[in-house]
């Protein structure tokens, strides 16, 4: 994806005026088999945006998207049909993407069903392959979704992602709704299927445990804009703007946050419809300046990675002063 923006047109209440909400503002990243790209945010950030993008819900304002070599602004309808089942999604909330009355076997079919010229003997085959590859039981194909605990249900909605061996899997906080004794299961089994069949996976999350666990890259997402982006080392190792410090301030597990200055987050997200001008971060700030208040930061390589920070050349090297 280059840079890849999605605006919305929005009517702003009794003003009756129109307003571009820029939802999604210029984002470029890579993402190849067997690799984890891992977008960190609060909710508002673009994640969900980006998401939609990534699954072709919705088509990017500008800025490409290119998939399996398929550039998906210009692709004809037929070539998104095509390319629609390439890329796959699991929710935070297993039991919305399920039907209640569709046993468990029946749903699994309906990918291949739409999908494939299979047999229904072969599809029957490929879904009990699938049921074990994710840890389900033979018995579990004639049973309901509602017969089954929050973890068995999320192992169901892995298997229906993955049934037509997608080339992308969108994961938006796939383990945030499971009990933690769970989610380590689950993400596991997500890394066992990834080294099985190869599939990028886009982890959608605001836990910083969960990313450094499974990501090769990670995104730092904040009001639609990439501020820091690169290999998981060395943005949990050494996290230089001072948004993704305050991200890692606020998870208490993560090891960098002692070793770092630490950046405590105040206030709230900026309204979209009221963006901040210069750098969108430079509300909420410490190390805010005039420069910051005027200037947007360029997305630019620093210390191994991509950062927009006009600042951090002085915040790497521990310079930056905090206001007051
Ligand atoms: Fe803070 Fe300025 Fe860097 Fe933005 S550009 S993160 S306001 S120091
Ligand atoms: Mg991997």
């Amino acid at each position: 994806a280059r840079e890849l923006s999605r605006h919305y047109h929005v009517s702003r209440g009794f003003l009756r005026g129109q307003a571009t909400v820029k939802a999604l503002n210029s984002v470029s990243f890579e993402l190849a088999p067997h690799r984890t790209l891992a977008v960190v945010g609060e909710s508002g950030c673009g994640k969900s945006t980006l998401a939609r993008q990534l699954t072709m819900v919705e088509t990017p304002t500008s800025g490409s998207l290119n998939i399996a070599g398929i550039e998906v602004a210009t692709a004809s309808k037929a070539a998104l049909r095509e390319l629609r089942p390439r890329v796959q999604m699991v929710f935070q909330n297993p039991y919305a993407s399920l039907n209640p009355r569709k046993k468990v076997g029946t749903q699994l079919a309906e990918p291949l069903l739409l999908n494939t010229h299979l047999s229904p003997a072969e599809r029957e085959a490929k879904v009990r392959d699938m049921m074990q590859r994710v840890g389900l039981r033979p018995e579990h194909y004639h049973r309901y979704p509602h017969m089954f605990s929050g973890g068995q249900r999320q192992r169901i909605a892995v298997a229906r992602a993955m049934m037509l061996n997608p080339q992308i899997l969108v994961a938006d906080e796939p383990t945030s709704a499971l009990d933690v004794s769970i989610q380590a299961q689950i993400l596991n089994l997500f890394m066992d299927l990834q080294a099985e069949f190869g599939t990028a996976y886009v982890f959608v999350s605001h836990n910083l445990s969960v990313v450094e666990h499974m990501a090769d890259d990670v995104m730092v997402m904040y009001f639609g804009s990439t501020v820091e982006y690169g290999p998981n080392d060395a943005i949990m190792n050494n996290p230089l703007h001072p948004y993704t410090r305050a991200l890692m301030q606020a998870t208490p597990v993560i090891r960098a946050a002692d070793r770092k200055a630490r950046v405590k987050l105040q206030g709230e997200l900026p309204s979209p419809m009221n963006p901040p001008s210069g750098c969108s971060f430079h509300t909420r700030c410490p190390y805010a300046q005039a420069q910051c208040k005027a200037e947007v930061p360029a997305l630019r390589p620093f210390a191994g990675r991509m950062i927009a920070c006009h600042r951090v050349e002085e915040v790497a090297a521990g310079t930056a002063v905090p206001n007051a």
